[in-house]
């Protein structure tokens, strides 16, 4: 399957199947001087025989710490020290192989390499449906979650979903919130039909291919009117503003970043009067086995510290978007009481 991004400053395509890391063969030949591979550590373990018979041509490889841990500055500062020891030039390419953190961590080196030299995603998580296009890259302060970064979009997409195959069930399940994240942001009938699943068996039965086509879609056409962030492309925040608060929290890479936003979509949803669908949401959410008992230890004065520090509020006030239908995301100011509220019942539903 193929897909195309289009915005103002890009144009780029997705190419989604089993077996896609062979088209990597006609996006690089004769285009790049020298090429480079960034791989997570774990997806490098598993995977490295399959992309060496696939790839058709010579490169270099870094391998990265797995998960979060990339996302950090002294990785950043190694990864820019192996392309300067190996003389990558303006005109190499870096293949990011690996989920969001390495996708995110890739993009930004890309972006910053002497001002900027072309990456190509190769997404290898369900999660990374979302991160791999739109071209937001970055690293986390430990003050905060993604805070420093830069726009700077894939030349293409290579998403192999041969790659899925090795994901822990953990994964699948963190993934599985921003699809959701997704149907949520568009669709009532797509919603219904993932609420459905009952059990973290069930959604490893789901078509993976056709459901990542349709979250990249909707990611896609939100990234289209807005690629900046000055309005719509805010709505993809939809359970972050609270999902990376428990990030912040509990410590980036120590609780998943999906499993984080299953809860901050919860807190969303009740923001949004939505009880309903926040009700049935957290029990599928329970009996997928997402992490939740660590919330009750958790203070929300410290949550409340995280979420003074999202990027979207303004003038002190605090901004989360909410939907007060499915499909219709507006982002609103709430108070810091509202959202004490939502927290409280979030708890009192998990337990
Ligand atoms: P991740 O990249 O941290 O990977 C999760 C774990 O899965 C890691 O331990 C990794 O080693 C392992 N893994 C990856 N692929 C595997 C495979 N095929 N088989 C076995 N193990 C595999 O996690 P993620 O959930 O993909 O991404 C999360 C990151 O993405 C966060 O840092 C988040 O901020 C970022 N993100 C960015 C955007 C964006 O627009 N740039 C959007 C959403 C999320
Ligand atoms: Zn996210």
């Amino acid at each position: 399957m193929e897909l195309i991004i289009s915005t103002d400053s890009a144009t780029y395509p997705v190419f989604l199947a089993n077996g896609a890391t062979s088209q990597l063969n006609s996006l690089v030949s004769d285009r790049y001087d020298s090429i480079f591979v960034f791989a997570d550590e774990t997806v490098w373990h598993h995977h490295a025989d399959y992309f060496n018979q696939h790839a058709a041509f010579d490169y270099q490889v870094f391998v990265l710490p797995s998960g979060e841990e990339s996302k950090s500055f002294i990785v950043y500062e190694q990864a820019l020290t192996f392309l300067l020891e190996n003389q990558a030039s303006r005109k190499s390419v870096i293949l990011a192989m690996g989920g969001g953190a390495v996708g995110d961590l890739t993009g930004f080196v890309a972006a910053s390499y002497m001002r900027g030299i072309s990456f190509i995603q190769l997404p290898t998580t369900i999660l990374a449906h979302d991160s791999a296009v739109g071209g937001k890259t970055g690293i986390n302060h430990p003050l905060g979650k993604n805070m420093v970064g830069a726009f700077h979009h894939p030349q293409a997409v290579v998403f192999d979903t041969n790659y899925l195959l090795t994901l822990p069930t953990s994964e699948v399940r963190s993934g599985f919130s921003e699809l959701l994240k997704h149907a949520l942001l568009s669709d009532a009938n797509w919603v219904e039909e993932l609420l459905l699943k009952d059990s973290l068996d069930d959604l490893l039965l789901l078509n993976w291919e056709l459901e990542l086509a349709k979250g990249i879609s909707v990611k896609a056409t939100i990234v289209q009117k807005d690629e900046f962030e000055r309005h719509e492309r805010k709505f993809l925040n939809l359970g972050h503003t609270y999902g990376h608060a428990i990030e912040g929290v509990v410590g980036f890479g120590r609780i998943k970043h999906g499993e984080a936003i299953a809860l901050g979509l919860v807190v969303s949803l009740l923001l949004s009067n939505q009880r309903k669908l926040a009700k049935v949401w957290t029990k599928k959410l329970c009996n997928y086995g997402y992490p939740t008992e660590f919330l009750f230890a958790t203070p929300f004065s410290q949550l409340l510290s995280y979420i003074k520090k999202d990027k979207k509020n303004q003038h002190g006030e605090l901004h989360f978007v909410v939907l007060p239908e499915i499909g219709q995301p507006e982002l609103t100011i709430v108070t810091e009481q509202e959202v004490e509220k939502a927290h409280t019942l979030l708890l009192a539903l998990i337990k």
